[in-house]
């Protein structure tokens, strides 16, 4: 039944990740499509994991023998569902992490690779009703990247083992080894399991019980999309209040964010991520067509570029809507240091105050300097994953307490002014 190199264990520490990234064609098809300059690579670049990849990465890094295993069926499948990152705080974890020769590439996987971000920054709020500028927030060195490029460059030189979904974990007796157990019927056996497969975590599940690991729900509807108006002057327009991000808030409770996406010389190529959000689930009957009718009718009466952002969006336009679930990070029994969670498995929050992937990268920063130590020769796994687990479940929690406080006071008028995002910018609390 099992694949002999899944369930042959290795015999020395092994770390098993489960939830990873894509690699071959994507690869292939960025580096091609930064080369020609042309659409390709967005069109086509597969969706999948960054904290499962930086996991490996880092793990490589430290020379830990290790295994990444990921559900989605092929390194070539494609999942529409495309946003930007803003990575700040977290910069120096990152270095730290990748090996020198992708550190410097990072250029490579940001929305507009020419762009330089400056050492300091400003991120413009404005009331999108009116236009007045609320706040010129003051932004530490902001890297924004795609999450799918950022992928990609995080897949290079690490073997990913796909069509592995995760369902269960099984221990040792002895008190020593993990058993991961896939859909599929394979296994495979390590000395600790990482679960960095995201905010519907399986891993989670099998540690806290279905009813615990369950996230709870934003009442928002969150309408997330990737725009190209096909006219240079309409792209110039789009960047004027900032190269690369600026968002608008209305006093009803709307809220735009806008990214560019863009190839420097072509504005009528350049593709945009446009949010627009409003209090209330979205209506699940709706289509894209009858989503988008929606998002121009609340369009109308907002302020420019706002107003032109939405009315300008081309008919046939997908208009994915993400759910935004959160689960306040909880301690579990790691079974003496053989499973643990990291990245948005172990605290899954709203995106409003740009905090999720720094977090990522600050667990995987701690975890792998964590399993550096048990996996020398008198090194104690147990130890090791409870000091790794205090720290990073008290953050985490903390977090997506502030996260979830921020997104719901960003929708309440008379509260946006307090919220932490307008008090602390994007600073680690
Ligand atoms: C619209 C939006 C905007 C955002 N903007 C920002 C921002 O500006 N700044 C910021 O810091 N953060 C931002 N975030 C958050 C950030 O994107 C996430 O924190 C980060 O991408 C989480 O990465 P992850 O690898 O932990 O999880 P995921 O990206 O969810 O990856 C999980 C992986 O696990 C795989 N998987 C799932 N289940 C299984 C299984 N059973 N077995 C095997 N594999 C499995 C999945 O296929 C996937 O590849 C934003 C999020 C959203 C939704």
């Amino acid at each position: 039944m099992a694949e002999p190199r899944l369930s042959t264990a290795s015999g020395g520490f092994r770390v098993l990740v489960i939830g990873a990234g894509e690699c071959g064609i994507q690869k292939i098809l960025f580096f091609l499509g930064a080369w020609l300059g042309s659409r390709l690579t967005k069109e086509r670049e597969g969706v999948t994991g960054i904290t499962g990849l930086l996991v490996a990465q880092g793990l490589k890094k430290a020379g830990i023998d290790h295994a990444v295993f990921e559900s989605e069926p092929s390194a070539g499948h494609y999942r529409p569902r495309e946003w930007s990152i803003g990575m700040h705080w977290s910069l120096p974890f990152l270095e730290k992490i990748l090996p020198a020769d992708l550190w410097v590439r990072l250029k490579e996987a940001q929305n507009d690779p020419f762009h330089e971000s400056p050492p300091k920054d400003i991120f413009p709020i404005l009331n999108s009703q009116t236009g007045e500028v609320l706040k010129n927030m003051p932004l530490p060195r902001t890297v924004r990247v795609s999450r799918r490029k950022m992928r990609t460059l995080c897949t290079e030189g690490i073997d990913i083992q796909y069509g592995k979904t995760l369902s269960d974990i099984t221990y040792d007796p002895s008190g020593v080894g993990v058993t991961a157990v896939f859909a599929d019927g394979t296994t495979a056996k390590g000395s600790v399991l990482v679960g960095c497969d995201g905010p519907r975590s399986k891993v989670r599940e099998l540690l806290v019980g279905p009813e615990k690991a369950a996230p709870s729900m934003l009442e928002v509807t969150h309408n997330n999309m990737a725009i190209e108006y096909r006219d240079a002057e309409k792209s110039l327009f789009m960047r004027k209040v900032h190269p690369i991000f600026y968002m608008g808030i209305h006093p009803d409770g709307h809220l735009v964010f806008i990214t560019n996406v863009p190839d420097r010389d072509k504005p009528e190529t350049w593709r945009f991520q446009v949010v627009m959000s409003w209090v209330g689930f979205c209506d699940r009957e709706l289509d894209d067509a009858g989503r988008l009718a929606l998002i121009k009718q609340r369009g109308e009466s907002l302020a420019e570029p706002f107003r032109s952002a939405i009315m300008w969006i081309p008919d046939g336009t997908p208009v994915p809507s993400n759910d935004i679930g959160y689960w306040a990070t909880a301690p579990w029994d790691n079974r003496g240091g053989r499973a643990t969670l990291a990245g948005d498995a172990a605290h899954p929050l709203p995106p409003h105050r740009g905090q999720g992937i720094n977090h990522c990268v600050m667990d995987v920063f701690r975890l792998t300097e964590a399993l550096r130590a048990a996996s020398s020769k008198d090194g104690d796994l147990a130890a090791a994953l409870a000091a790794y687990e205090a720290e990073m479940v008290n953050r985490g929690a903390d977090e997506v307490r502030s996260s979830l406080q921020n997104a719901q006071m960003l929708y309440d008028w008379d509260k946006v002014r307090d919220s932490p995002l307008m008090r602390n910018s994007l600073d680690r609390k």
